[in-house]
């Protein structure tokens, strides 16, 4: 049976789950749009538009999480009066600031959709391009990522730091994108389901799942250049991302056994060890050369002694591990209020 769905017009009557009086149940949510917010008042407004705009010419139901990640300026109340104009407009309040990757780790925990598509509130992403991004996940991608080919921020700031740095995390992760930094991503919901984020790790969404077996494309999307409020980072980012993403690149291929690292390289060191002792005490045999001449001893006790304390830290580590495994329930953000989601999800 094919009925066409047109978000927006018609809102059914609630009526109590599994009911099967109705002759036309509400499919089940295909897309989730996610959106962090913070301080973009003005922008609410036009981005809500142009979601809707984009959306509803898909034929599919969809929702759209705003995420409000402790706005300091009048976001929660612009978007409680569009979440009364439109029932599909979710929105959940963080008690405080958490930051952007928060921010869209709640939305993926909330959203229903089986894809969920990732974009910025300030405008800066176009709503138009959805349509692509969703063709091209039809052609069998698990993640599509936004490519803003033409970015518009300033241009030493953004432009030439972050292609360097572009670089070095494709080099660094072996998943080759232009631009990991756009938020502007469409992700089939199981392969991003369940992943915890932190720091600055949303841009790294696309590693982690090629990494599980995903696959990836990348498509040119546009980029406007601000209009309203302003950026809320600067060049330290950089940094920031590159500590994130050695934590990611170490987490992913060692997580699960540090002690084959922390061990490893223990082992080495004991080696290391125990090869200058054994050239310490032949060049004094058969050279007669006294030990304390030469640097041995001391390469000795260094690399007895790194060796031992990095064993014990690989087995501190496994401890970690599993105390990290066993607190997987926690959420690292706070939700103070949610508008529009059903109370049983
Ligand atoms: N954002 C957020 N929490 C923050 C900082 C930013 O939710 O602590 C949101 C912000 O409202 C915007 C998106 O993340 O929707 C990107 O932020 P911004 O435009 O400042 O980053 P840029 O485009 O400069 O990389
Ligand atoms: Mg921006």
């Amino acid at each position: 049976m094919s009925t066409s769905f047109t978000p927006g017009l018609v809102t059914p009557m609630p009526l109590p789950r599994g009911a099967s009086a109705n002759p036309l149940p509400e499919p089940p949510i295909a897309l989730s749009i996610i959106t962090p917010i913070y301080n973009e008042e003005q922008n609410i407004p036009k981005l809500l538009a142009g979601l809707l705009q984009a959306l509803s010419r898909l034929n599919k139901r969809f929702e759209i999480i705003a995420v409000n990640d402790g706005s300091r300026d009048g976001s929660l109340a612009a978007l409680r009066r569009q979440a009364m104009l439109h029932p599909e407009l979710k929105v959940l309040d963080f008690r405080r600031n958490y930051g952007q990757t928060a921010a869209i780790m709640a939305g993926i925990d909330h959203a229903s959709g089986d894809v969920i598509i990732s974009i910025d509130a300030d405008l800066q992403n176009d709503p138009a391009d959805i349509p692509e991004l969703l063709a091209k996940l039809d052609e069998g991608f698990d993640v599509v990522s936004g490519w803003r080919k033409d970015r518009n921020d300033g241009e030493l700031r953004r432009n030439m730091v972050s292609r360097i740095a572009n670089r070095v995390i494709s080099r660094i992760s072996g998943v080759h994108l232009h631009d990991y930094g756009c938020t502007l991503k469409a992700y089939r919901s199981d392969v991003v389901k369940g992943v915890r984020l932190y720091g600055e790790m949303h841009r790294f969404i696309p590693i982690y799942a090629s990494w599980m077996g995903a696959r990836v494309a990348e498509i040119p999307v546009r980029h406007h250049a601000r209009e309203h409020g302003h950026s809320n980072y600067g060049l330290e980012r950089i940094f920031k991302v590159i500590l994130d993403l050695i934590v990611v690149k170490f987490l992913d291929r060692n997580f699960v056994k540090p002690i084959y690292v922390f061990g490893g390289f223990g082992i080495l060191s004991l080696l290391l060890g125990a090869a200058s002792f054994l050239l310490m005490l032949a060049l004094r045999w058969f050279e007669g050369i006294s030990m304390i001449s030469t640097p041995l001893p001391l390469v000795t006790v260094m690399g007895l002694m790194t060796g031992v304390s990095s064993i014990l830290m690989g087995l501190l580590a496994e401890m970690m591990v599993r105390t990290y495994f066993e607190s997987q329930q926690r959420t690292n953000y706070m939700v103070r209020e949610r508008i529009n989601f059903d109370p049983a999800d």
